[in-house]
C-alpha cells in the first residue's frame, strides 16, 4: 500500500470511513492500517456505525414501539453483533473496558425502550449508538497499536438547532477549538450522524449524514484535506456494476459533484458538499479496501467545459403533479424556493404553462416527506389537484456545458426518444441534462448512452523534451507510426508541446512534426509557470517524453506527476537518482497512478527491462544482474589485448565517435552505475546508488583537468591497466568492465574483473552490451541478453515501444 501524497503540508486533514469500510474485525484493522499509513498525528477521523448498525438500532426502535415479541431478541442479536466485533478486533486486555461499556450502553438502550412513548431526541439517542461504538472501537485499536489515539463524542461540540437541522457554526467551531487545543498532536476518532442541541439532547444529521459530519468537522477545525473513504474509489462515468466499461473520475469540479448529488448519486449527498464550498478543504473520494485503486478529487477551480462526463440514474423514481390555476410562474417560482428551504429540492422539474401543470421528480425516499409536506401547503401555496404517479425512473448526463454540446444532446434526446419519455429538462446551470420516462430496465439505455458519449478514442497529449539526435530520430518514427497507432489503439494523438534548452512551444491543437523539426521557434519558458498551463490542457491524459539528459528536468518529475502526466525517459538521471528523491518519486507516481517507463535508458532497444519485469511478476527470485552496459567500454576492452597501449585505444574510440565527447564520461564508470541502479530497482530493490562501489578508470591527477589536456595525457591511463591486463593473463581470464549486483547481498559494483575465457561476457562483438540474470531457475546458466546497446535509432525505437505499451493500458 502507498502511503498518502501529501499535497504540502496537510493540517489537521479529516479522514471519514463509512459503515462497509468498518464492517468487521478484518475492515477495522485495515481502516487502522489505513490511519498508520497516513503518518498524521493530527488526523480527525470520522467514522460511522459499523456495518448496517443504524438499521438494526432503526428496526429496534420499530419492534418495540410497535410492541413486537421478537423485540428483546434483536436487542440480544445487536449486543451480541458488538460484543463479537470487539473480540475479535482487539486482544483481551484492550477490549475488556470496552465490553463492560457496551453493556453499559445495552442496558442504557433497554431502559428507553422500556417506556411507554419516546420522543424524537430518545429515538435519537437510540440511533447514535453504532457511531458510538465506532468510534470508541477504532480509537482503542489505534491506541493499542501505540498511535495518540482517543475517540470523541460530537456531542461535546456539534450544536444544531432547528428541522430541518441547522448548525450553529459558531459556537461549534469555538467549542472544537478548546478541544483540538487540548489534544494537538493526538488523532481524534469522532463520532459522524450525530450532534445535540442546546439541551445537550441527541440530534441526527439524516441518512448517510456521516459523510456530512466529515466535511463540517473538516470546515469548522479549518482542515486543509478532507477524504470520504468507503467501498468504491470514487466517481465513475456510470455506475461500474451496471456499465462496465465506466471509468473512475480523477477529479470533478466541485459544481459537478453538486449536480451529480442533487441528482440522488449515492456516492456523494448534497449537504456534504455544502461545508466543502465554504471553506479551504481539498476532498477527496477513495476506496479502503483498496487504497490503490485511484480516487475522485473534487476542484474547486473552475474546469473547462467539457460537455458530459457522467451517466446517472435513478430507477425508482415519483412524480407528484399539481396544478396552478392562476399566476403560473410566480407560484412555480415561490414553490421552488419553498421546497428548497425545507431541503426538498426536487431531482427534476417540468413546467407545463398551457396546461396549468407542474411536474416535479423525486426519489422514492423523498417522495414521501414532499407530498405529505405539499399536500398540507395546498391551497394556501396556489395549487391544487396534488398527485403522486408511481412508477417512473430518472436519467441524466452531466458534466459542465453539456446542455451546450449539441452531439451530446442528440444522442440523449436520440436514445430516448425510444423510451417512455414524460419529459426531458436540461438544467438552467448547463450542468446537466434529465430525462424522466416510465419505468423499463435501465440497463441496456445506461450501457448505449454511456458508449455513444464516451467510447470516443481518447485523446493523448505528448509532450517532448530534447531535440537532440534521439529526440529527432523519435520524431521521424512517430510520424511514420502515428496513424496505426490511433487506429489499432482506439486514441487521438497530438504533439501537444515540444521543450529544448532554449524555450519551448506549447499548442494545444497538436504541433506538427515538420515544423518541430524544421522551423522550431520556441518561446523562453520558466519553471513551473507554465505547468499551470498544463491543467487546462483537454487531454485526457499526458504523456511526456524525455530525451535530455539532463539532470535538472529530473528535478520536475514530480511536478509533472502530480498533473498525472506519465512519464518515458531515455534520461538515466530519474531512474537511477538519488535515494531519497526516487522514493518520494515512486511514491507518488503509485499514488497518482502515472507510469514511469524508461527501457530506453539500458541497453536501447535491448528488452532487458522488460525481461527483469517478467521474471519478477512470474515470481522468480532475480539473484544476480551483471553484464557489459556500455557499449564503449565493451569496445576498449575487446580490444585491449596489449598489443596496444589502452590510451591509444581510447583516443581511436575517441577519434570515431564511439565515446562521449569527453571520454572520462564513460571511462569513471557513472553512466554504468545509473543503469545498474535502473535495473536493480526493476527488479524491485531499492538500490541506493551511494552505495554501488565504483572504480574509476580515470586516475585523481588526470579528473580535472580541461579535455585538451586530458587527451594530451591520455597515456597516464595505461600503466595500471597494462598492470591489470598482465595479471588477467596470469590467471587465465581476460580483462572485462563489469557491472554486477548481488540482490542477496545488497553488494553493487562497477569496475574491472578478470573473467574466465569461456564466459559469456568474454566473446562478443565489439561495442555490444551484455545483461545476465541469474535467478533460481537460470541459475547454473544465467539468461544472457546481448546485442547493440546504443544507438539514435534503436533507443528511439525503445522510447517508441514504451509509448505504446502505456497507451495499451490507458
Ligand atoms: N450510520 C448512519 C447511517 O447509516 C450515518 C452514516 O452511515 O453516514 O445512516
Ligand atoms: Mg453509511
Amino acid at each position: 500500500m502507498t502511503m498518502l501524497q501529501n499535497d504540502g503540508d496537510q493540517r489537521r486533514p479529516v479522514h471519514k470511513f463509512g459503515g462497509s469500510s468498518l464492517a468487521d474485525a478484518a475492515c477495522f484493522h485495515r481502516v487502522a492500517g489505513i490511519i498508520h499509513n497516513l503518518a498524521q498525528p493530527d488526523a480527525l477521523i470520522v467514522v460511522s456505525a459499523p456495518g448496517k448498525t443504524t438499521n438494526r438500532l432503526i428496526e429496534l426502535l420499530s419492534l418495540f414501539t410497535s410492541g413486537d415479541s421478537a423485540a428483546p431478541e434483536a436487542l440480544e442479536g445487536l449486543h451480541g453483533f458488538q460484543r463479537n466485533l470487539i473480540e475479535t478486533t482487539l486482544d483481551e486486555e484492550n477490549g475488556a473496558p470496552l465490553l463492560a461499556a457496551l453493556d453499559d450502553d445495552i442496558q442504557t438502550i433497554a431502559a428507553v425502550l422500556e417506556q411507554s412513548r419516546l420522543d424524537d431526541h430518545q429515538r435519537s439517542l437510540i440511533q447514535s449508538f453504532g457511531e458510538v461504538w465506532s468510534s470508541r472501537l477504532l480509537a482503542r485499536l489505534l491506541a493499542g497499536q501505540g498511535l495518540p489515539a482517543a475517540s470523541l463524542d460530537a456531542r461535546r461540540f456539534l450544536l444544531v438547532s432547528g428541522s430541518p437541522v441547522q448548525v450553529d457554526e459558531a459556537e461549534s467551531r469555538r467549542r472544537l477549538g478548546a478541544i483540538l487545543a487540548e489534544h494537538q498532536d493526538r488523532i481524534l476518532v469522532v463520532t459522524g450522524f450525530i450532534a445535540a442541541d442546546a439541551q445537550g439532547r441527541t440530534r441526527l444529521l439524516g441518512r448517510n449524514g456521516s459523510d456530512f459530519s466529515a466535511t463540517l468537522l473538516a470546515s469548522l477545525a479549518d482542515s486543509s484535506h478532507a477524504t470520504i473513504w468507503s467501498d468504491v474509489p470514487g466517481v465513475f462515468s456510470a455506475d461500474p456494476r451496471r456499465v462496465k466499461e465506466a471509468r473512475l473520475l480523477t477529479r470533478l469540479s466541485l459544481p459537478e459533484a453538486a449536480e451529480l448529488a442533487r441528482l440522488g448519486s449515492p456516492v456523494l449527498h448534497s449537504r456534504t458538499l455544502g461545508p466543502v464550498a465554504a471553506s479551504r478543504q481539498q476532498l477527496m473520494l477513495r476506496c479502503s479496501y483498496h487504497p490503490d485503486d485511484g480516487h475522485t478529487r473534487i476542484q474547486r477551480q473552475p474546469q473547462r467545459a467539457q460537455g458530459a462526463r457522467i451517466v446517472t440514474a435513478v430507477d425508482d423514481a415519483v412524480l407528484l403533479e399539481m396544478s396552478i390555476p392562476a399566476r403560473y410562474q410566480e407560484t412555480v417560482d415561490a414553490l421552488t424556493d419553498w421546497l428548497a428551504r425545507r431541503e426538498l429540492a426536487p431531482l427534476a422539474c417540468k413546467r407545463r404553462p398551457e396546461r396549468q401543470l407542474w411536474q416535479i421528480t423525486y426519489t422514492r425516499e423523498q417522495a414521501e416527506q414532499a407530498f405529505s409536506l405539499l399536500r398540507d401547503h395546498q391551497p394556501a401555496g396556489g395549487f391544487e389537484g396534488l398527485q403522486q404517479r408511481e412508477g417512473f425512473s430518472l436519467v441524466a448526463l452531466v458534466g459542465k456545458g453539456v446542455t451546450a454540446q449539441a452531439e451530446q444532446c442528440l444522442h440523449f434526446y436520440h436514445a430516448l426518444n425510444e423510451q417512455p419519455l414524460e419529459f426531458i429538462q436540461p438544467a438552467k446551470n448547463g450542468l446537466s441534462l434529465v430525462a424522466v420516462v416510465r419505468k423499463v430496465v435501465l440497463d441496456p439505455l445506461l450501457l448505449r448512452l454511456h458508449q455513444s458519449l464516451f467510447s470516443r478514442p481518447r485523446r493523448v497529449g505528448l509532450v517532448l523534451f530534447g531535440r537532440g539526435n534521439i529526440g529527432q530520430a523519435w520524431l521521424r518514427l512517430y510520424r511514420e507510426q502515428k496513424a496505426r497507432l490511433e487506429q489499432e489503439l482506439n486514441v487521438q494523438l497530438s504533439l501537444y508541446g515540444v521543450f529544448d534548452s532554449r524555450g519551448g512551444m506549447l499548442a494545444s491543437q497538436g504541433l506538427e512534426v515538420e515544423q518541430v523539426l524544421n522551423d522550431f521557434q520556441p518561446r523562453s519558458i520558466v519553471w513551473p509557470d507554465w505547468l499551470e498551463d498544463l491543467e487546462e490542457h483537454g487531454f485526457d491524459s499526458l504523456v511526456a517524453l524525455d530525451f535530455t539528459a539532463s539532470e535538472a528536468l529530473v528535478q520536475h518529475y514530480p511536478a509533472l506527476v502530480q498533473r498525472h502526466v506519465h512519464l518515458i525517459a531515455a534520461n538515466k538521471h530519474g531512474g537511477a537518482a538519488e535515494q531519497a528523491f526516487y522514493l518520494r518519486l515512486k511514491q507518488s507516481l503509485a499514488e497518482h497512478r502515472v507510469q514511469f517507463l524508461s527501457n530506453a535508458t539500458v541497453g536501447a532497444g535491448l528488452p532487458v527491462q522488460t525481461a527483469i519485469h517478467q521474471l519478477r511478476h512470474s515470481g522468480e527470485q532475480i539473484r544476480v544482474i551483471s553484464g557489459l552496459f556500455s557499449g564503449t567500454l565493451s569496445w576498449l576492452f575487446q580490444h585491449f589485448d596489449g598489443s596496444q597501449p589502452f590510451s591509444e585505444l581510447v583516443l581511436q574510440a575517441w577519434q570515431q565517435g564511439l565515446t562521449e565527447p569527453d571520454p572520462r564520461e564513460d571511462l569513471n564508470g557513472q553512466d554504468v552505475k545509473r543503469k545498474l541502479v535502473i535495473l536493480a530497482r526493476e527488479a524491485g530493490f531499492d538500490l541506493d546508488p551511494a552505495k554501488v562501489r565504483v572504480s574509476n578508470l580515470v586516475p585523481e591527477s588526470l579528473a580535472a583537468l580541461d579535455r585538451e589536456r586530458f587527451i594530451d595525457r591520455l597515456d597516464e591511463l595505461d600503466q595500471p591497466l597494462a598492470e591489470a591486463l598482465a595479471q588477467a593473463r596470469e590467471e587465465g581470464g581476460v580483462l572485462r568492465h563489469v557491472a554486477r549486483f548481488d540482490t542477496h547481498s545488497g553488494e553493487a559494483s562497477v569496475g574491472l574483473e578478470v573473467v574466465a575465457g569461456e564466459h559469456a561476457f568474454a566473446h562478443l562483438r565489439p561495442g555490444d552490451n551484455v545483461f545476465a540474470i541469474e535467478t533460481q531457475h537460470y541459475r547454473q546458466n544465467p539468461l544472457v541478453i546481448q546485442g547493440p546497446g546504443a544507438g539514435r535509432e534503436v533507443t528511439a525505437a525503445a522510447m517508441q515501444a514504451d509509448l505504446w505499451q502505456l497507451l495499451t493500458t490507458l
